[in-house]
């Protein structure tokens, strides 16, 4: 199977992997560097889909555009990529073979707006933004969430591709529901902004994990869990076990430690420690669960950090559109 982490496309991602090469920059350079000359605009996501996601959400920055706009037009882009496995159109399906959908945004002014599994429309963090600004609730899920985005205009799409369908086919052979940690078979887009004016966004968006139970829910959608923002403080955004990110409120979290002085890599890392604690506590296996958070605070410093190697996340501000390797617990 092919990993987003070994897969870099030639064409369309042939900058994005000479930065790769050139930069493989670790957390504590970049953050040290960053710390003594705080920049914004500045905009972080996770994984490396993020690096064209950033582009599309540097154009809105770089042009003194609202963070809240940049996140939603970076996620749209790994959300209407068929060939990325893991959000939106092209995502893999549930294990009845449904592709449902899970986005939440949320505002400097604490709008927030969320949908969950919400099946057939391809660019889910629309609809959150519009159930955030046009309806008096904050989450809608299922059916409710598609018959209000029909209703908005969002068109009806098939969002299962021949080869997620494929594989799909493939995994009924054994049915075996077992994630496997770093291995492309789920993944978020998560996205936090700071825009020229100070002020914080982010979204996330996701297909969840493969080949779940129709009906599950991940932390993407829940505010407070897979995305958090307070204008005052900073922001985080999380991906990995969804299961294991609403259990410690991962993104709420982060951002209280923020504001309790902590630096957002650090805020970071004790939200992981946190998993691991309860991980133990619950005696299940370490091994088997990958969390990562991303955080940045009000100065435009940021950082992460995440359980098992292999998470990185890109970051673009006035020096350019880089790949970090996120710091890990289990080295
Ligand atoms: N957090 C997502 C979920 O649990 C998946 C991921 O980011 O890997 O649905």
């Amino acid at each position: 199977m092919t990993t987003r982490r070994n897969f870099i496309k030639t064409s369309a991602f042939a900058s994005a992997a000479l930065l790769v090469d050139k930069v493989n920059a670790n957390e504590e350079f970049t953050s040290k560097e960053h710390k003594s000359e705080a920049l914004k605009p500045i905009v972080l996501s996770t994984w490396n889909f993020g690096l064209k996601a950033n582009e599309a959400a540097w154009e809105v920055l770089s042009k003194n555009g609202r963070a809240l706009d940049a996140v939603e037009a970076g996620v749209k882009i790994p959300e209407g990529d068929p060939t990325e496995r893991s959000v939106g159109y092209g995502g893999r399906p549930d294990r009845d073979g449904r592709v449902t959908l899970d986005a939440c945004i949320m505002d400097e002014n604490a709008n927030i707006g969320s949908v969950a599994c919400l099946e057939f429309i391809k660019h889910p963090i629309s609809v959150a933004r519009a159930v955030m600004e046009k309806t008096p609730h904050v989450m809608l899920v299922g059916d409710g969430a598609l018959q209000f985005a029909l209703s908005q205009g969002f068109p009806k799409e098939n969002l299962l591709v021949d080869d997620s369908e494929k594989e799909w086919k493939e995994w009924m052979k054994t049915s075996n529901y077992k994630p496997i940690v770093n291995i492309e078979n789920h993944d978020t887009i998560g996205m936090i902004a700071l825009d020229a004016n100070g002020n914080l966004s982010g979204a996330c968006t996701t297909s969840g994990m493969a080949y779940k139970m129709h009906g599950r829910v991940g932390d993407s959608p829940i505010i407070g869990a897979g995305l958090y923002v307070d204008n005052e403080i900073g922001a985080a955004t999380a991906t990995g076990h969804g299961e294991e990110v609403i259990r410690i409120a991962g993104c709420h979290l982060v951002v209280e430690l923020m504001r309790q002085g902590k630096s957002p890599k650090a805020a970071c890392k004790e939200a992981v420690n946190r998993v691991v604690k309860l991980t133990a506590n619950r005696k299940k296996n370490l091994k088997d669960i990958q969390v990562g958070f991303i955080a940045l605070n009000k100065k435009g410093e940021y950082g992460s950090y995440c359980v098992q190697n292999g998470f990185n996340y890109a970051v673009y501000d006035a020096k350019g559109n880089n790949l970090i390797n996120a710091d890990s617990y289990m080295k």
